[in-house]
């Protein structure tokens, strides 16, 4: 690529992405003889992750061009979504349906695809990841062609988590359910020692435990109570004795403005404007962070929890804060929550990749007895072998990735990296 064409960078600008120009096709039409005429693709969805998975020294594909759909079929519940559009703008379309999903990330700003292709999840012990709610995905293949799988193909439970490696999903079908009301109180202090986490975890429809790691405490629970049919006025107060309500909104980062935080003290709202933590309206450009998730069973949650406190002195001196949710058991091969009912690790690093590193790696120790999975869109110095043996289900997705991408046309160095060799 040409000097003096800025370099294109993911969300946190930690990613310099090795092809310096973004290509953004006008029409489905362009983006098949596109991909047919070229020897790598990548697709950028908002660029929300933090590793190289998007990388490519080939063609990077914006489809923000295209023109966008949000088809609601209100007889199926479900909605077929362009992969590109954010979860915000479908979910505003879905509620004006008098429809909703089952979950939402704790940012509304990043792309259905991108989400998916990752696992990512909200929280709620009988939530599963946001791919649990595809029914049907679209994509585009290395040969310009159509390949749509469906749940209940064979090949479907490998082609959602996808790390975008299969083609360009260009559209994926959800499932619906009628739009809920949720109430959302925040309570603060909960100290480490009195934690009952399934009873805490229990609490509510979608519950987030933060702590700073500064002491043997969360700072903040936050919880989502689902309203089904209740009109406000009779969603009473949850019964949360662990710990006081808080007076004032909170930020779950410490110092960090509350107004950019979906409304709590109790507020109950639309399913869309809850269950996120931050406000659709408030959408950085970019971001002064660096993240990293392990997700383990749940079974394990206590003791995770214990480890991560014998540590806190390595982890608290670069976190900005550290989320604990709950992602329901699914059946996609890459999902962290593949085949088990799981707990969820999230840190929020400051920016600052030298000194976030080493605090990473100390941590997969530590999380090393509990069979942690890294999530595939952070940052994780995992080697391919415990990736394999922490995900059992990556040889069959590395099979189904050659079948189906035969010339490697959506191969990077990040999945050359994680993937086993065919056979192997
Ligand atoms: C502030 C913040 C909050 C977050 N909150 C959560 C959270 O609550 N829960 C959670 O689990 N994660 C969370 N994440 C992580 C985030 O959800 C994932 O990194 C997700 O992949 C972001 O989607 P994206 O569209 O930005 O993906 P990108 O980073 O743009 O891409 C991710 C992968 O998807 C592929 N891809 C994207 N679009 C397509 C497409 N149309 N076709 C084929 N492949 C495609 C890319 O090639 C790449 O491999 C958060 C991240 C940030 C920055």
């Amino acid at each position: 690529m040409s000097d003096g064409i800025p370099a294109v960078t993911n969300w946190a600008g930690n990613i310099t992405f090795s092809a310096r120009e973004v290509s953004s096709p006008g029409s489905l039409g362009a983006l098949r003889e596109l991909v047919a005429a070229s020897r790598r693709v990548r697709v950028l969805g908002s660029g929300h992750s933090f590793n190289e998975i998007a990388d490519t020294d080939g063609v990077l594909l914006s489809l923000a061009e295209l023109p966008p759909e949000v088809d609601v079929d209100t007889a199926a519940r479900a909605v077929r979504v362009s992969g590109w559009l954010r979860y915000a703008e479908l979910a505003r379309r879905v509620h004006a349906h008098g429809f909703a999903l089952h979950n939402m990330a704790s940012l509304p700003h990043i792309s259905v695809a991108g989400s998916v292709a990752t696992g990512t999840h909200g929280s709620g012990i009988a939530n599963g990841s946001l791919a649990s709610a595809v029914r049907e995905v679209e994509m585009v293949a290395a040969d310009g062609s159509t390949l749509t799988l469906r749940r209940g193909d064979d090949r479907f439970d490998g082609a959602v988590v996808s790390l975008g490696a299969l083609g360009v999903v260009t559209a994926l079908t959800l499932d619906l359910e009628p739009a809920y009301e949720v109430r959302q109180d925040v309570f603060t202090g909960l100290p480490l020692a009195e934690l009952d986490f399934e009873a805490v975890a229990s609490a509510a429809y979608s519950v987030s435990l933060f702590t700073d790691w500064r002491a043997p405490r969360f700072n903040q629970v936050w919880l989502k109570q689902r309203l089904d049919g209740a009109r406000p006025g009779d969603a009473p107060a949850p019964d949360f004795p662990w710990a006081p309500p808080a007076t004032e909104p909170q930020h779950p980062v410490p110092g960090m403005p509350a107004e950019n935080c979906t409304p709590q003290l109790g507020s109950v709202g639309p399913w869309h404007e809850r269950l996120p933590h931050f406000r659709a309206e408030f959408m950085p450009s970019s971001g002064a962070e660096l993240q990293t998730e392990y997700l383990l069973p749940r079974g394990h949650a206590r003791a995770a929890l214990d480890a991560l406190d014998g540590i806190r002195e390595t982890l608290a001196p670069v976190l900005q804060i550290c989320e604990v949710r709950t992602v329901a058991a699914d059946r996609q091969w890459l999902s962290p929550a593949y085949g088990r009912d799981t707990v969820a690790l999230h840190f929020t690093w400051v920016k600052d990749t030298a000194a976030v590193l080493p605090v990473v790696a100390a941590l997969e120790e530590s999380l090393a007895p509990f069979d942690a999975r890294p999530h595939w869109g952070k940052v994780f110095t995992l080697t391919p072998e415990t990736l394999g043996a922490r995900y059992p289900r990556l040889g069959d997705f590395a099979a189904l990735a050659t079948d189906v991408d035969p010339s490697g046309t959506f191969r990077n160095p990040f999945l050359d990296r994680i993937l086993p060799a065919p056979g192997a």
